[in-house]
């Protein structure tokens, strides 16, 4: 890349070019392409963070485009994974930086593969299952991560250091999926996404230069009301994670399974071990019964039930709400 490009910021006391040359050597993963993760990464690849592994399981709608900054009309109209989208996004903002698009559900199958060989993972995700599961993915593997969340006008950081407390000593009971309010029920501001989101960026590029200034609190703002906290968080000597190493969500079962999407009527299906499916020849079959759409990435199907489906087999099934009923039109249209 030219001289110069990263001149504001190594004139910048904090980073220097010192700074800047361990930025450009260092690894993140974004787990998440959201209101949050397409602001984080945006940012640090534009900062010259020198790797960004992208990883989304979903495909660009249009009610993302409010807050996800990354995606275009056409991504929405093209329905292109949100990895695809933000990576060719991001190439053309930064050709220096190694970008590379995981579309894949994050799960315990996978997790550690994802992060291992990053030095820093970045929660974008939308649920607690995600995060919990990340948290004693990094603990286990001695990662740092950002944990950030956002609702209403509300939302919420705190850096998860190797030693220190995990996201279990702040938030020690497991919400059940469920029973606590998501973006799509209480709505979200794209400005609350948009601070968070950029918090979450600045802790960062400090971790990943070495800071003294790194944050060892938990910061929660309001934007609506114009306050913001920062809260000591302290180590729970009896935490399952980082004080016992137990690792309920990492351990867990791998069979195939089912989960609600946020704010879609749509249930996700994830087959326990992962296919590799002959899309064109589904496609040719299904193309008797609906309208079917085929592109690199993903099989689209509209007919008397309507879903996206995956090389790997993962598939998002349409206008249905409990998993038994999507995995039904699974097994009927593509096969369990
Ligand atoms: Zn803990």
């Amino acid at each position: 890349m030219s001289a110069g490009r990263y001149s504001r910021q190594e004139r910048f006391a904090g980073l220097g070019a010192a700074g800047q040359e361990k930025l450009s050597r260092a690894r993140v993963a974004v787990v998440g392409l959201g209101a949050l993760g397409t602001v984080v990464a945006g940012s640090l690849c534009r900062a010259g963070v020198g790797f960004l592994r992208l990883i989304d399981r979903d495909y660009v709608e249009l009610s993302n485009l409010p807050r996800q900054t990354l995606f275009t009309e056409d991504d929405a109209r093209e329905e292109t994974p949100k990895a695809v989208a933000a990576a060719r996004r991001l190439a053309a903002v930064n050709s220096g930086a190694a970008l590379e698009p995981v579309v894949a559900d994050v799960n315990a199958g996978n997790i550690e593969r994802l992060i291992g060989d990053v030095d820093l993972a970045l929660d974008g995700s939308d649920n607690f299952e995600i995060r919990y599961l990340l948290n004693e993915a990094c603990h286990k593997l001695a990662r740092p991560w950002i944990y950030s969340g956002a609702l209403g006008a509300e939302g919420g950081t705190m850096n998860i250091l190797p030693g220190g407390p995990c996201l279990r000593c702040l938030a020690p009971v497991v919400p059940a999926p469920g029973s606590y309010p998501t973006c799509a029920t209480s709505g979200v501001l794209n400005m609350v996404t948009g601070v968070v989101a950029l918090y979450e960026a600045v802790e960062a590029v400090k971790i990943l230069t070495g800071s003294p200034a790194v944050s060892r609190s938990y910061l929660s703002v309001d934007l609506w009301r114009g306050t913001e906290r920062r809260a000591r968080i302290e180590r729970n000597p009896d935490c399952p994670v980082c004080g016992r190493g137990e690792y309920e969500f990492l351990t867990r079962g791998r069979d195939t399974y089912g989960v609600s999407l946020c704010g879609q009527e749509a249930v996700q299906i994830v087959p326990g071990t992962p296919a590799e499916l002959d899309l064109p020849a589904l496609a040719a079959e299904l193309s008797h019964v609906g309208a079917v759409k085929l592109t690199p990435f993903m099989l689209s199907f509209d007919g008397p039930v309507s879903f996206r489906l995956f090389p790997d087999g993962r598939a998002m099934i349409r206008k249905v709400t409990t998993v038994a009923a999507a995995k039904s039109v699974y097994a009927e249209y593509i096969g369990l």
